[in-house]
C-alpha cells in the first residue's frame, strides 16, 4: 500500500518546526503548524514569512510563490487541528516526557493510517512509538539546522516501524529536496552520536582554559576545515538542546566519555541558551553575532 502525503502537521513552532513547515509549504504541501499556544504558532508562521521575504529580496523566490506558500501554512494552538493530516512531524523540545505526551495526544486525534514522525536528535523512536497505538506508523525524521539550507534528513526506524512507513518517509524527504540516510534506533543515531561528543569536548577545552572561544572555534574551523566552530555551532543548535542530547547519550549509553561538561550545564542554568536567547558562548542581537 503506498501512502499519499499531501497534508502535514508540525508540532512545535520553534527554529526547527518553523523550518520544516516552511520547506513543506514551499514544496506544495498543506501545512498545519501547532504550538502549545496559538500565539506562539502564529509567531512561528511570521518568522517563516520573514525568511520567505529574504528569499524574494535575493531574487531566489517570486512574489506569487511567496503568497501561495503562506496560504498553504495554517496555525493552531491545539493538536486537534491535526486530525486529517497524512503525516505529523513533532519538533517540540528535546525532552522525553514532553514528546511522549505529545505523541499520545496526537495519536488519539490523528486519523488511522497517518504517520507520526519525530524530529528528535537523540530520543528513542521505539519509546515514542510505545506511547501510541500505532507503533508501525512511528518513525524518526531528523532534519538539520537551518532546515531550508541543510541537505540531510536522517531517517530512524523504530523497532516496530513498517517498510511502508519507511518508504513513505524517505519519499517525502526527497520531495522536500533532501538527501536521506537511514539509522538504527540507538541514542544519538548517526549524526549526534558523532557531533555531540565534539561539541562537548570543545566545552571542556574552554572550561580547562586551553584557549579562548575564538581560539577553539578558529582552531577547529581552519585546522579541520569545518564550516563553523563547535562553540558557535552549539550556540546555533541551542545550549539547552545540546545539553539534553548529551544527557541522553550519557544516560542511555552509560559511559563516562559522554559526561556533559559542567560549563555547559552552568550556561543552561543561567538561561544562556545561545543564539535564540541572545547569549551563549557568544552574544547575539536579533540573531546576529555581535561579540
Ligand atoms: P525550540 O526551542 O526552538 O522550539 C521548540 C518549540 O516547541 C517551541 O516553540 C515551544 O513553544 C514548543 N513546545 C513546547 N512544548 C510544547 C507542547 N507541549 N506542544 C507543542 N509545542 C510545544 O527547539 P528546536 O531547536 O526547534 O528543537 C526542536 C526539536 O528538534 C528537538 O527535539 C531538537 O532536539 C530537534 N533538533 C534540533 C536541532 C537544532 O539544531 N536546534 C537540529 C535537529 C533537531
Amino acid at each position: 500500500m503506498s501512502m499519499i502525503i499531501q497534508r502535514i502537521g508540525v508540532v512545535g513552532a520553534g527554529q526547527m518546526g518553523g523550518g520544516i513547515a516552511q520547506i513543506a509549504a514551499q514544496a506544495g504541501l498543506d501545512v498545519v503548524l501547532v504550538d502549545a499556544r496559538a500565539e506562539i504558532a502564529e509567531k512561528g508562521r511570521a518568522r517563516v514569512g520573514e525568511q520567505l521575504a529574504k528569499l524574494v529580496a535575493k531574487g531566489k523566490l517570486d512574489a506569487a510563490a511567496q503568497a501561495q506558500t503562506m496560504e498553504r501554512l495554517r496555525t493552531a494552538g491545539d493538536v486537534s487541528a491535526l486530525a486529517d493530516c497524512d503525516l505529523v512531524v513533532e519538533a517540540a523540545p528535546e525532552s522525553e516526557a514532553i514528546k511522549r505526551s505529545i505523541f499520545s495526544a496526537v495519536d488519539r486525534v490523528l486519523r488511522p493510517g497517518a504517520i507520526l514522525a519525530s524530529n528528535t536528535s537523540s530520543i528513542s523512536i521505539t519509546k515514542l512509538a510505545a506511547a501510541t497505538a500505532r507503533p508501525t506508523l512511528v518513525i524518526g525524521m531528523h532534519f538539520m539546522n537551518p532546515v531550508p539550507v541543510m541537505k540531510l534528513v536522517e531517517v530512524i526506524r523504530g523497532l516496530a516501524t513498517s517498510d511502508e512507513t519507511l518508504a513513505a518517509t524517505l519519499a517525502l524527504a526527497q520531495r522536500l529536496g533532501k538527501t536521506t540516510v537511514t539509522a538504527r534506533d540507538v541514542p544519538g543515531f548517526i549524526v549526534n552520536r558523532v557531533l555531540i561528543p565534539l561539541l562537548n569536548e570543545a566545552c571542556f577545552a574552554l572550561y580547562e582554559g586551553i584557549g579562548t572561544e575564538v581560539d577553539i572555534d578558529t582552531g577547529i574551523k581552519l585546522g579541520l576545515n569545518h564550516p563553523m566552530g563547535p562553540l558557535e555551532l552549539a550556540d546555533l543548535i541551542g545550549l539547552d538542546t545540546t545539553l539534553a542530547i548529551a544527557e541522553v547519550l550519557h544516560r542511555e549509553l552509560g559511559e563516562d566519555k559522554y559526561r556533559p561538561c559542567p560549563l555547559l550545564r552552568q550556561y543552561v542554568a543561567a538561561g544562556w541558551l545561545g543564539r535564540k536567547s541572545g547569549r551563549g558562548f557568544y552574544r547575539y542581537e536579533a540573531g546576529v553575532k555581535v561579540g
